[in-house]
């Protein structure tokens, strides 16, 4: 077989280590920016304002208003403060969350944006946006909205509670499982992937038995990073395009919903893509399906849908939705197996 394949590179630096969040202020001016907007949810506002006072003179101010999904009227009330303090760059201290926030300003503004991620979402080095306004959930791809600096710092994760902790690293674990399958990917965002699978694989079970694990959380965030990378850099199939109809429709919770369904997903492409999915047998142990589960359930993750509140009868219009609108999966989709896989995963049964 003869190689093809397109290779792009996010031009974002990357920057990894505890203590690393003292480095903020050296970052505002390498980038070359005076006067710093820090953004966080209203529970991360204390460490916002602290993060603020370190850097002096360069904070203009602090916005603690964001919330999941990104809504276009938080977004607005935003972008008043920046307009009033005249921001030049926004500082993101959180999770998905409030790295949505940043980029929603720097999608409207081109404004630079200094992550500092306190979850493995991984949205942080993505150019990718979801925005919500009326209820409806729009995604867009800009240059823009990718981040110019990502400080990943363990030191911010210990507080991460653990059931948070190990459903947010099954989210990103669930980008570098599709990733391995895209069609567009390349030699470098599989190596990225297998090795962010690993990293979790490390990690997770760690940060259950010692939450307060430094180099747990260090490899988790490690993890993050690369498992992010992928979810930017290649298409997403079956699995995104499910817990994107869950969490649409029926508000599901983002990273609940990821780790229930990936075992099944995975499963399911399995069938099709076995080579391409054999590393993943290979790192969680047996089956693709099962050894996920099997992990999953061993870290304490939710395992059925029907423990989110949805009801059994919900399947069918979520079966309807995720079948239309063709989309690439490895393994051609038909309404009677999704719906089959929804129930499984409504059940919490281990997928073979
Ligand atoms: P989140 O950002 O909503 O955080 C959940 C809660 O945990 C918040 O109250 C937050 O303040 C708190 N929290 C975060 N870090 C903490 C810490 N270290 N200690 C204590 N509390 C902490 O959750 P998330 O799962 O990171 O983000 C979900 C959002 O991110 C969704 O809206 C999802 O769509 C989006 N997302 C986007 C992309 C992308 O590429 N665009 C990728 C992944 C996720």
């Amino acid at each position: 077989m003869t190689r093809d394949f397109v290779y792009s590179t996010s031009p974002a630096h990357i920057v990894f280590g505890a203590g690393k969040v003292a480095t903020v202020s050296e970052w505002i001016d390498r980038i070359g920016c005076r006067r710093a907007l820090v953004l966080s949810t209203p529970h991360q506002e204390g460490d916002a304002q602290r993060l603020a006072e370190t850097l002096g003179s360069r904070a203009v101010g602090v916005f603690a208003g964001a919330v999941m999904h990104t809504p276009v009227e938080v977004t607005e009330r935003a972008m008043e403060v920046v307009r009033q303090t005249a921001a030049d760059v926004v500082v993101a201290l959180g999770g998905g969350s409030t790295t949505g926030l940043g980029k929603a300003i720097a999608y409207r503004t081109d404004l630079p944006q200094i992550v500092i991620p306190t979850t493995y979402a991984g949205s942080e080095v993505t150019p990718i946006l979801g925005q919500t306004e009326a209820g409806r959930k729009t995604t867009v791809r800009s240059t823009s909205i990718l981040p110019e600096v990502v400080i990943y710092d363990p030191a911010l994760t210990l507080g991460l509670p653990v059931g948070m902790s190990v459903t947010s690293g099954l989210n990103a674990m669930a980008h570098a499982v599709e990733a391995l399958y895209a069609e567009d990917r390349n030699p470098v965002s599989s190596l990225m992937a297998i090795e962010g699978l690993r990293a979790f694989q490390k990690s997770l079970p760690a940060i259950v038995a010692s939450p307060q694990d430094e180099a747990s959380r260090s490899e988790a965030l490690y993890g993050a990073w690369l498992c992010g990378t992928v979810l930017g850099t290649v298409g997403m199939a079956l699995h995104h395009k499910i817990c994107h109809t869950l969490g649409g429709t029926f508000d599901t919770p983002h990273a609940e919903t990821h780790a229930i369904m990936l075992p099944h997903t995975a499963a399911f492409n399995a069938v099709a893509v076995p080579d391409m999915l054999a590393p993943v047998a290979d790192i969680f142990g047996g089956s693709v399906g099962g050894g996920l589960w099997d992990f999953a359930r061993a870290a304490g993750a939710p395992l059925a849908l029907k423990d989110l509140g949805l009801s059994e009868g919900d399947l069918d219009l979520a079966a309807d939705i995720a079948t239309q609108n063709p989309y690439r999966n490895p393994r051609p989709i038909d309404r009677p197996s999704i719906r089959a896989l929804l129930q499984d995963a409504w059940e919490g049964r281990r997928p073979d």
